[in-house]
């Protein structure tokens, strides 16, 4: 059985001693001694109402053990028939509840050993006529604490009015901590986005109506681990969204990190109530303690941050405003860049201007190659016409000496003549075949050349070059068009960009 269902039957070993303001275990961890029990005031009248029940605030009266073993001393609510009276939902709260209130009466024992701090009965009571307390209080009178530890789920009520209703008591000398706690997230534990900052990542938490009010009827709020293990108090620096303007000379383009413009301002020391957001600083309880007029909590570890988040803005605003200086410097040089190529392709020196001028070069030169090709064919042609007649020639004359020869009709001087210019035909024919080859390789090579200058026209090249001469004005013309609306579209983006996120620097005064 638990600590905290322990308490909800009809005996207990545990309860509030309400003189003292602290809590007695008869069993379990944390449990009194036999000699401690046997020393508990039990006998006197005012003894019956000391000890009170943690859930219900109602009286318990300790039974001492007879001498049964099987007893033992135990706590008994008076009233009511014996039964505990707190609401069920309240039920599994409670251990972890009651640790936490122990370990804030610790710490202020530790903290402030003159500040006699005690555990209040719980607030669930029935018919309890006591006045409005909270968790845990310390010192008296002038000059006091009241600490709240929130960790249930329920609604809480009245939160304002229970702040004002600790101060009507006790006066305006008084600190009222409503401390939630973050083991689990419930309706006063609300966390929000993490927090990356040049001193590392905080929690935060978007604030409640609850926590807002209490802020504004004088209370504080913080945040807390309270366990075992763990003491660990957040307190939180309210965090407000903001977006930087855009000055003249300035480009604030969306970058890896998302939006530039956007950035948070820590309100420091004020919390402020229309923050969407508190960052929650952790701070070892044991290093917090309460100003010496008990008017606020002093936690050097979290103001210290505080202060150095808010020193560190406008650095952080300086260093974006310097790089959208920088986009915009490098916009405008771009844009001035893109000027220059829109008068250049205005001009005529645009990629598909100069595209058609080198296209229009190629084919001329393919055609000239074409021509001289042609060329080299005709002179092939006649050189082969020289060499059939030659060889006609040198027949004929052949023929001739071979009949003079048969017919003895020729002398011999006849025949030697016919033989010499006979010799002298072959020598010319000859001759003419090395020009032959020379004229056939030169026609090869001119066509070869031709094909690679312009492989689009292959055989073609002299008809194409003839009409793109013919229609080269207007073909000019449109490649100009191209270029020139190709640049505008690039300037045109350009200039959006600067539109959208950022502003034209305007012109220096008198500067045309
Ligand atoms: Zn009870």
């Amino acid at each position: 059985m638990s600590e905290g269902t322990e308490t909800l039957g009809r005996m207990s070993l545990i309860a509030l001693d309400s003189v003292t303001g602290r809590v007695i275990r008869l069993g379990g961890p944390g449990a009194l001694t036999a000699q401690q029990i046997k020393e508990l005031p039990y006998a006197k009248p005012e003894d019956r109402h000391r000890y009170r029940c943690l859930n219900c605030g109602e009286r318990l009266i300790l039974q001492r053990k007879n001498t049964d073993p099987r007893f033992r001393d135990r706590f008994k609510h008076e009233g009511n028939g014996g039964e505990c009276t707190a609401p069920p939902e309240i039920i599994g709260e409670t251990a972890e509840h009651l640790l936490a209130k122990e370990v804030l009466q610790a710490w202020l024992w530790s903290a402030h050993p003159d500040s006699a701090p005690r555990i209040e009965p719980g607030v669930f009571g029935l018919g309890n006529d006591r006045s409005y307390r909270p968790d845990v209080t310390a010192w008296s009178g002038r000059g006091t604490v009241g600490i709240e530890f929130q960790r249930s789920a329920l609604e809480i009520q009245e939160p304002a009015a229970r702040v004002r209703a600790y101060r009507d008591d006790l006066g305006a000398r008084r600190l009222h901590l409503w401390i939630f706690s973050t083991t689990r997230q419930t309706r006063h534990y609300v966390p929000g986005p993490m927090r990356r900052t040049v001193r590392g990542e905080f929690a935060t938490v978007r604030p409640t109506r609850d926590q807002i009010e209490i802020v504004r009827a004088g209370g504080s709020v913080y945040w807390a681990e309270l366990t075992r293990l763990r003491q660990v108090l957040y307190v939180p620096v309210a965090c407000r969204s903001i977006r930087y303007s855009i000055e003249p000379g300035e480009l604030w383009a969306p970058g890896d990190h998302g939006d530039p413009r956007l950035d948070w301002h820590a309100c420091y020391p004020e919390l402020d109530l229309d923050a969407e957001l508190w960052l929650l600083v952790p701070v070892p309880l044991a290093e917090c303690k309460i100003s010496n007029n008990r008017e606020f909590l002093i936690a050097p570890r979290a103001y210290a941050l505080a202060k150095a988040l808010t020193a560190a803005e406008p650095g952080r605003e300086q260093h974006r405003r310097d790089a959208a200086a920088a986009a915009y410097g490098k916009a405008s040089e771009e844009l001035a860049g893109l000027r220059a190529e829109l008068e250049q392709a205005a001009a005529g020196h645009g990629p598909a201007a100069v595209a058609l001028a080198e296209q229009d070069a190629a084919l001329e030169h393919a055609a000239e190659l074409e021509q001289a090709a042609a060329d080299h064919r005709e002179q092939l042609a006649q050189l082969r016409q020289s060499v059939q007649g030659l060889q006609a020639r040198e027949n004929d004359l052949a023929a001739r000496a071979r009949r003079g020869l048969v017919a003895r009709a020729l002398n011999g001087e006849r025949r030697s003549t016919l033989n010499r210019q006979r010799a002298a035909v072959q020598n010319q024919r000859t001759e003419l075949y090395p020009q032959i080859n020379r004229a056939e390789l030169a026609a090869r090579q001119a066509e070869q050349a031709a094909r690679l200058a312009h492989p689009g026209a292959a055989g073609r090249a002299r008809a194409e070059a003839g009409a793109a001469s013919a229609n080269r004005r207007t073909r000019q013309a449109a490649a100009i068009e191209r270029d020139v609306r190709e640049v505008q579209t690039r300037i045109g983006a350009a200039e959006s960009r600067i539109t959208a996120y950022g502003r034209h620097a305007e012109p220096a005064a008198g500067a045309i």
